[in-house]
């Protein structure tokens, strides 16, 4: 496996993957995963549903997207096969329920990511963005229909998962019930977007994103835009702040105007 891939082992995410690559080359009945043959930092994947879940009998694939900085950032996952439970083709991150949303320590593993989402499809998506609400039965009969679901690049997926045990101790079991999942925030990312936008033109709308975050997903930032342009009461202080500026500057400019008018006419 090694000597597949030009990479420099010397690398700490390249050193890392191929030891992960090597850790998982035999798959277990509930996961398998590969680095795939060109791309060492994106992985196929494979999983089982959860036993006793409507997601029982379905056998999910997807890829893993690896940033350069692993294992000190998580990886991006995304599926690929209809699941109902996450939108298929986006991009789903794995975080830690809890105080510190962003954690993710680089001790955990593709390994660990994978056993997460096994035990993180059955929890209750409502509202989370990336999530499906499917009833019981839909995802049922997709978990059926997955059975014979195919990836372009690796074929059956069913044929994907070995029969092995996966092992799990009692401390990891307990760490992949704390992973979250969700998908990319578009509203944060649409704030980003904003927020370049005005740096460009002289708006009050960049003062949206700081909390643009707290929108939810339905509410387009779009609608707070027209507020802040309707009712200028409404909105953050930075709005203020710039129409004080330009009442001063209309001030000045009056003050100067009328001390030119006044000085000419007493000259004359
Ligand atoms: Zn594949």
């Amino acid at each position: 496996m090694e000597t597949k891939y030009k990479y420099n082992t010397k690398v700490p995410a390249v050193k890392r993957l191929m030891r992960e690559a090597h850790e998982l080359q035999e798959s277990t009945e509930d996961y398998s995963a590969h680095p795939l043959e060109d791309n060492l930092f994106e992985w196929h994947f494979t999983v089982r549903g959860a036993p006793a879940t409507e997601f029982e009998n379905g056998v999910y694939h997807g890829r893993i997207i690896l940033p350069n900085e692993y294992p000190m950032k998580p990886p991006n996952i995304i599926l690929l096969t209809p699941n109902g439970r996450f939108e298929v083709n986006k991009k789903i991150c794995l975080s830690i329920s809890g105080y510190h949303p962003e954690t993710w320590q680089p001790s955990w593993s593709i390994r660990t990511a994978l056993l997460a989402l096994i035990a993180f499809m059955p929890t209750n998506g409502t509202g989370t963005i990336g999530s499906l609400d499917y009833t019981p039965d839909e995802r049922k009969a997709l978990a059926r229909r997955s059975q014979n679901w195919k990836c372009k690049q690796c074929g059956q997926i069913k044929s994907l998962l070995g029969s092995n045990v996966a092992e799990i101790s009692t401390t990891e079991s307990q760490l992949i019930k704390s992973v979250v999942f969700k998908a990319e925030d578009a509203v944060s990312t649409n704030a980003k977007e904003q927020a370049k936008t005005s740096e460009s033109s002289p708006s009050p709308v960049s003062t949206h994103s700081s909390s643009a975050g707290n929108i939810s997903p339905g509410q387009s930032p779009t609608v707070n835009e027209d507020l802040a342009t309707s009712h200028p009461d409404t909105t953050s202080s930075s709005f203020h702040i710039s129409e004080r500026t330009s009442t001063v500057l209309i001030t000045i400019i009056v003050t100067a105007i009328s001390f030119l008018l006044y000085r000419r006419i007493f000259l004359l």
